[in-house]
């Protein structure tokens, strides 16, 4: 491709967001489509992910979200022939104080509204037929979804990336772009041979706000750690829900015939290392799962996901005329970023959603507070 040509649509970000972007845009017949990362495909916040895809929001839009997001995932391998299993294995959250348990259970009315076939509130003396290795004592109960999952998204990635291929669209790896200028008929994007579009979109994760920033757009997406383990084999004849206790963030997930262990706070000191992490879910195994006290730590994972301020949605939308921004997935970009970059292809396109109202994602809008409680985290 000649430099001084321009290029139709880039895409900055080779996540899941700008990966799916560039399939659904080009789904649509859009042609010309460059995606350009600056390391290499997946290699951002959606490598880092656990993968978990869950139905369990509290507000009607998260639902909506969440419900596309995992439609996308549980037909993934049948849409894209391209291998990225559905681990159907549930999610648990659980709690002992009742304030949470009853907002859990009208966050299950808010998903069964939303069209979510399969939620169940159940109370601390069924958890055995579920979790079997669980010790129920102290908790009230909380609810079950059975439906839920996970995946591996970096496969995801590079499964969506194929199809883009077959539908014509170009990638650019390890091409970091350090500032987006207004040009004539369209914009400069400023790397090592800098690279002249008439459309950008910028889906780069933590890396956008920078993007932004000139043109005058304060976006409030930040780092925040999570370390997590991945123990040696335990319980792999018992099932392996995604569990999560509320009041400790004792977290757990399947990971085959082992296991992901993790505690989950909404936020950490800045010195909270994996060791502390480390030590705080043994203290909480200890009274919820004591099996989990009984494993070793084979290796561990730290990486920082998207925390996005304000009312929690993502920053959707065209702030310059040309150049568009979808970005913010508040740490479940993995199970909604491909819902969020559908809804973005279309409104791109002039097809107007049938649910989403796109003036609630609007980059420049009026950020109030969020209304969305059901963050997987310690309450
Ligand atoms: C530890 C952890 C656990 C998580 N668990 C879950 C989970 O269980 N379920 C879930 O749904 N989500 C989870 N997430 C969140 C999820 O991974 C993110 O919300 C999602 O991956 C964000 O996707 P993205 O495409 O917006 O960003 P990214 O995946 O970060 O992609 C953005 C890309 O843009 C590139 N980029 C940035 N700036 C530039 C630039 N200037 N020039 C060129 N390229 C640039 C980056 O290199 C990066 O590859 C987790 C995240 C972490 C870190």
């Amino acid at each position: 491709m000649s430099e001084s040509k321009s290029v139709g649509t880039v895409i900055i970000g080779g996540g899941i967001g700008g990966v799916a972007l560039a399939y659904y845009l080009a789904e649509l017949g859009e042609g010309d489509i460059l995606v350009v990362e600056g390391r290499e495909l997946a290699s951002g916040c959606t490598g880092g992910s656990m993968g978990g895809v869950r139905q369990q929001f509290s507000t009607p839009n998260e639902v909506e979200l969440a419900l596309r997001g995992l439609n996308f995932w549980q037909t993934f391998e049948e849409t894209f022939d391209y291998p990225c299993t559905y681990h159907r294995d549930g999610y648990l959250m659980l709690t002992g104080r009742q304030e949470i348990y009853d907002k859990l259970g009208a966050a299950a009315e808010v998903q069964r509204a939303g069209g979510a076939p399969n939620v169940e509130m159940v109370l601390a003396a069924d958890l055995q037929r579920i979790a079997p290795w669980l010790n129920p004592e102290g908790l009230i109960g909380g609810c079950w979804t059975p439906d839920d999952g996970r995946v591996n998204p970096t496969d995801g990635v590079y499964g969506l990336a194929a199809a883009a291929r077959k539908l014509g669209v170009k990638f650019r790896q390890n091409t970091y772009i350090s500032k987006i200028e207004k040009a004539k008929g369209g914009w400069t994007l400023q790397t090592d041979e800098p690279i002249k579009a008439r459309r950008v979109i910028i889906a780069g994760g933590l890396g956008s706000p920078e993007l932004v920033r000139p043109f005058g757009l304060d976006l409030p997406i930040t780092p925040m750690m999570v370390h997590y383990g991945f123990t040696t084999p335990v319980i792999s004849d018992q099932p392996l829900p995604m569990t999560i206790d509320l009041d400790s963030g004792f977290c757990v997930e399947r990971e085959q015939d082992a296991a992901v262990v993790t505690i989950l706070a909404s936020s950490s000191p800045e010195t909270y290392g994996v060791d502390d992490m480390l030590m705080e879910f043994a203290e909480a195994a200890a009274v919820r799962a004591p099996i989990f006290t009984e494993v070793s730590i084979r290796t561990t994972i730290s990486a920082a996901a998207d925390a996005t301020g304000g009312d929690g949605h993502p920053f959707i939308g065209e702030i310059e005329p040309g150049l568009w921004t979808m970005t913010g997935f508040d740490g479940h970009g993995t199970m909604q970023g491909p819902a969020i970059a559908k809804f973005t292809a279309n409104l791109m396109s002039g097809i107007a959603d049938p649910v989403l109202d796109p003036a609630t994602f609007e980059p420049r809008r009026h950020l109030g507070e969020t209304q969305e409680w059901l963050r997987a985290s310690r309450k």
